[in-house]
């Protein structure tokens, strides 16, 4: 009943494993680098030979060719197709990964963000020839503003992690304002923690004292209390944490950590769980990056690069990367100049990410304030749905109650069965299913972390639902090959990911050239 007509390993119809002789798959093809299929001595260009002229550059000339391959259009625009129908996106299917929010990204996003007036300005041009670029910027910066219930906004940070720095630079900046920098050393992370977290307050020069985390997967305000000290510079607290739980006792945390003259840096990765719902300034964080290539559906992974926007309380907003715009009656300017005040200064060379900057306000427009707060609503009821519906088949680490945008199961239920939670998720692979995040939060062992989004409709979800469901099935018939080999079907098997990091192999070195086949070799 529950076998949906899967095959127990890769081949033809009789079940029987066969190579062929490209090593193609049907139209799974195998791609080699563009430097072993281009030839150095050709060209997909016709170019005039470069005239004689006399080097100017004083001995650094170089002496051997490039190198490049040289490939027609044709079998360049090959290769980039081949490689980019092996990458697994939210275009082509659902992807579960947990903190990640990979949602739909709407085309009419891309449609505003290849408008000439922002796809073609330069960050250089004088800022009167480019004053509805930055009303949009400042339009997009009320927006995170409204949203965080925040008094300012660094729109320059350019991903999650960049974010973080920025927040936590003003931090810095603000305590050693106070004539606190060198006592105040110290940033307090909860065991559940993104890794860039403990990452940024190393980094920027803190240690860090870790929160242990309760049973039931969140922070105490006790616990917080019991870590805090005149040490101690900030608090960098996930919330919706990664367990996927909002933290009950986030006001107490704020109060505690502000009496103890120390500051709130919130990680506002999971803000799509809670957008229109909740104000994170209302909770009293005083710095939140805001992921807006999760959140705000701007492309990511391969898909494009992120932006980071950061929200700041009154306290730190003095301490404000530069640039920043300022309005004048009707005119926008680029505040470049840190002269005089007390920013930071500057986190990258120009404003920041534009292209993303257009898709998020094209994303909160399009929604209106309503339809950001049923995305979130959506985002949750998905999310509850997958993990009822599953609850039957797989443990989950803190009992069956409800969580936010993401579902979190653990390994209890594989234990004593052979499989683990990786062979479990490489078993998708071969159902079609990116796997969900693996083994994060660390708190959980063998946790499996499903954020689905509120993009997924019930057929997507319940689809989803029933795949997982057989393969839960399987682990309990005993078919452990199912999921030990996995994946059975996809282009490449299990890799060696030990030896992948141990002995990374960095450098490219160029194949030995083909041996001439040998009908021509006799002519
Ligand atoms: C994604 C994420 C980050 C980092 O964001 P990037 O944009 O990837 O740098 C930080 N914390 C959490 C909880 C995240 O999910």
């Amino acid at each position: 009943m529950h076998s949906r007509g899967r095959p127990t390993q890769a081949g033809d119809a009789t079940g029987i494993e066969r190579e062929t002789f490209t090593s193609n798959r049907a139209l799974q093809m195998e791609e080699a680098l563009l430097f072993e299929i281009g030839r150095t001595e050709t060209s997909g260009v016709d170019l005039d030979d470069v005239p004689d002229v006399a080097a100017r550059l004083g001995g650094l000339e170089r002496v051997e060719p490039i190198g490049l391959p040289g490939l027609s259009e044709p079998e360049t625009l090959r290769h980039y197709v081949r490689l980019s129908q092996k990458n697994y996106a939210i275009d082509s299917g659902l992807y579960p990964l947990g903190s990640c929010t990979m949602k739909h990204n709407p085309r009419l996003n891309e449609a505003m963000a290849r408008l000439p007036g922002f796809s073609d300005v330069h960050p250089l041009q004088p800022a009167s020839t480019v004053q509805g670029a930055l009303e949009l910027i400042d339009t997009l910066a009320d927006w995170l503003m409204e949203l965080t219930g925040t008094a300012a906004v660094a729109m320059s940070p350019k991903a999650g992690a960049h974010g973080e720095m920025c927040g936590m630079m003003a931090i810095r900046a603000a305590i050693e304002a106070r004539g606190e920098g060198a006592t105040r050393t110290v940033v307090l992370v909860p065991d559940s923690a993104h890794g860039t977290n403990p990452a940024t307050a190393a980094l920027i020069g803190f240690s860090v004292r870790a929160v242990p985390a309760r049973a039931d997967g969140t922070v105490s305000a006790q616990a917080v209390r019991d870590a805090l000290g005149p040490d101690v510079a900030a608090i960098m607290l996930t919330n919706p944490n990664t367990c996927g739980l909002f933290e009950p006792e986030v006001v107490e945390i704020a109060a505690a950590v502000h009496e103890a003259g120390a500051f709130f840096y919130c990680d506002g990765a999971n803000f799509n769980a809670i957008v229109g719902k909740v104000r994170p300034g209302d909770l009293g964080i005083d710095a939140m990056h805001i992921n807006l290539h999760k959140t705000f559906s701007t492309p990511h992974g391969g898909g494009g690069p992120g932006a980071g926007p950061v929200v700041l309380s009154e306290r730190l907003s003095p301490f404000a990367p530069v640039p920043f715009i300022r309005k004048d009656g009707g005119h926008f300017s680029l505040v470049e100049d840190r002269e005089g005040s007390q920013s930071l200064g500057r986190m990258c060379a120009f404003h920041g990410q534009m292209g993303m900057f257009v898709r998020a306000l094209s994303y909160m427009l399009s929604h209106g304030s309503d339809g950001m707060r049923q995305a979130s609503e959506d985002a949750v009821l998905n999310a509850n749905y997958v993990r009822a519906c599953l609850s039957d088949v797989m443990s989950q680490p803190f009992g069956n109650k409800p969580c936010m945008h993401e579902a979190l199961f653990d390994d209890a239920w594989l234990k004593g069965t052979g499989i683990t939670t990786l062979d479990f998720a490489k078993a998708m692979i071969d159902e079609g299913y990116h796997p969900m995040t693996i083994y994060f939060p660390l708190v959980v062992t063998g946790a499996m972390l499903i954020e689905p989004t509120e993009s997924e409709s019930r057929a997507s979800l319940d689809l989803f639902i029933a795949t997982l469901r057989d393969l839960a099935i399987s682990v309990r018939a005993g078919d452990v090959a199912r999921f030990t080999g996995a994946p059975h079907l996809a282009p490449r098997r299990r890799l060696d990911e030990t030896r992948a990091a141990r002995q990374p192999i960095l450098r490219w070195v160029p194949p030995q050239p083909l041996p001439v086949p040998v009908a021509q070799a006799a002519e």
